[in-house]
């Protein structure tokens, strides 16, 4: 076992900023009063919460009183979706969803179609982009809601947000963005967009976990999803978590002054890596646009291996990456991302995702090129497939695949 790690799975958690854990611990230790108490020692704690909003509304170009704190994405995600359609007054039924959603909306909206609402899943192309075609012809006056993610948590790719929204607009729909890949990572501008609702997760963008945001047009009608309290002026009951807004607040100021950093030394790490990869492991594939896409991930395909073995065996080299077959359960079911994608049989499986942050470095990367392709070799030579026939052979199996079983 190693002692080195090299950190590679940023979208999936990143490391807390030593600036955050330095501008929280006082909320921890000191300033622990609640901030709707009447005494100076606690009411005193919200001006900092003040603070915090307004730090995040200038990373998103947005007014602070739009933003409310919550607990996560996926708590943003649910007040997005069954707050604003509880809230509707014009009863339309119809909601617009890509097929490359993460659970966080995925399931929401599952469980909305459950409850009559009809559903519309834009497919995506094996570069992950949408048809825009296809957008224009699914939002009609009928349509609620249409919730698109900004940028997708595997592979990196960006929709065309504004386009979007321009058509969800005229048909006098609501937009949400799930943007929790995209906030930190590029610039996002909400003043001037077409966007009613965005979500943000604090834990993607060197804050802790347990801290998100969404961000709610002035105008846009919402029920709580959270009822409780009159925190977040009644838009999210429960005592706000002080440290953790504290450290979403800092978080987003350092993210704003790292924009530069991240369009351009993060890509060349990223792009050094995946140029090295394709161009010297043999049957390897992007899955993605090549350049629509998040400065800082990269999702190359290792055909006719494992990705959990491709995984394993990087972490005994101390090295953290992520598997798009491997889903948040556990399971081994292909990625529906990368299944929407049409991504080949051959391929799925072995699909890795590097995603990397501001504190890599060109050793990192070193260190990556120098160990992958043993792993790889190694992981051929026990596979049971080594080319494309071995796997296009037993139809049988390939039939059950396509049919998602
Ligand atoms: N949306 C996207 C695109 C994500 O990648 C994630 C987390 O991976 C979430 C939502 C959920 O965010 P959280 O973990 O803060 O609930």
């Amino acid at each position: 076992m190693t002692t080195r790690v090299i950190y590679l799975d940023n979208n999936a958690t990143t490391m807390v900023a030593p600036e955050v854990v330095a501008a929280m611990l006082p909320f921890l230790q000191k300033f622990y009063g609640n901030p709707s108490s009447m005494h100076s020692f606690g009411g005193d704690v919200a001006k900092h919460i003040d603070h915090a909003r307004e730090q995040l509304s200038h990373l998103l170009d947005c007014s602070p009183e739009t933003l409310i704190f919550t607990s996560c994405g996926t708590e943003s995600n649910n007040t997005a979706i069954f707050g604003t359609l509880e809230a509707m007054q014009e009863k339309r039924r119809h909601l617009v969803t890509t097929m490359v959603e993460h659970p966080a909306v995925r399931n929401p909206i599952n469980f909305l179609a459950k409850k009559g609402y009809r559903i519309t899943e834009l497919p995506v192309d094996r570069q992950g982009m949408l048809d825009m075609d296809k957008v224009r012809e699914a939002i009609t006056e009928e349509t609620a809601l249409v919730s698109v993610m900004y940028a997708n948590n595997e592979t990196g790719v960006i929709f065309p947000i504004e386009e979007i929204g321009q058509i969800a607009k005229a048909k006098g729909a609501l937009f949400h963005v799930d943007a929790v890949q995209a906030v930190g990572k590029i610039p996002i501008a909400l003043a001037n967009s077409t966007i009613d609702l965005l979500t943000l997760s604090g834990h993607k963008l060197h804050a802790p976990k347990g801290i998100g945001a969404l961000f709610i047009r002035r105008g846009v009608r919402m029920r709580p999803f959270l009822m409780g309290g009159h925190q977040e002026r009644g838009r999210r009951g429960g005592t706000e978590a002080v440290p953790n807004i504290v450290a979403l607040g800092v978080a987003a100021e350092l993210a704003q002054s790292h924009f530069a950093e991240e369009s351009t030394r993060v890509k060349a790490l990223r792009d050094r890596l995946e140029t090295w990869i394709l161009e010297h492991i043999p049957n390897t594939i992007l899955n993605g646009h090549p350049e629509k896409r998040l400065p800082n991930t990269s999702n190359i395909a290792f055909e006719y291996i494992e990705g959990e073995a491709i995984l394993l065996s990087l972490a005994q080299l101390g090295i953290c990456a992520s598997s798009g077959s491997a889903c948040t359960s556990g399971s081994l079911e292909p990625s529906h991302v990368l299944r929407a994608m049409n991504v080949p049989f051959t391929a799925i499986h072995g699909s890795t995702r590097f995603s990397l942050s501001r504190y890599n470095t060109d050793s990192d990367i070193d260190y990556v090129i120098a160990h992958l392709p043993a792993v790889i070799e190694r992981l051929r030579k026990m596979s049971p497939f080594t080319s494309k026939a071995d796997i296009e052979l037993p139809d049988v199996l390939k039939e059950k695949y396509d049919a998602g079983q």
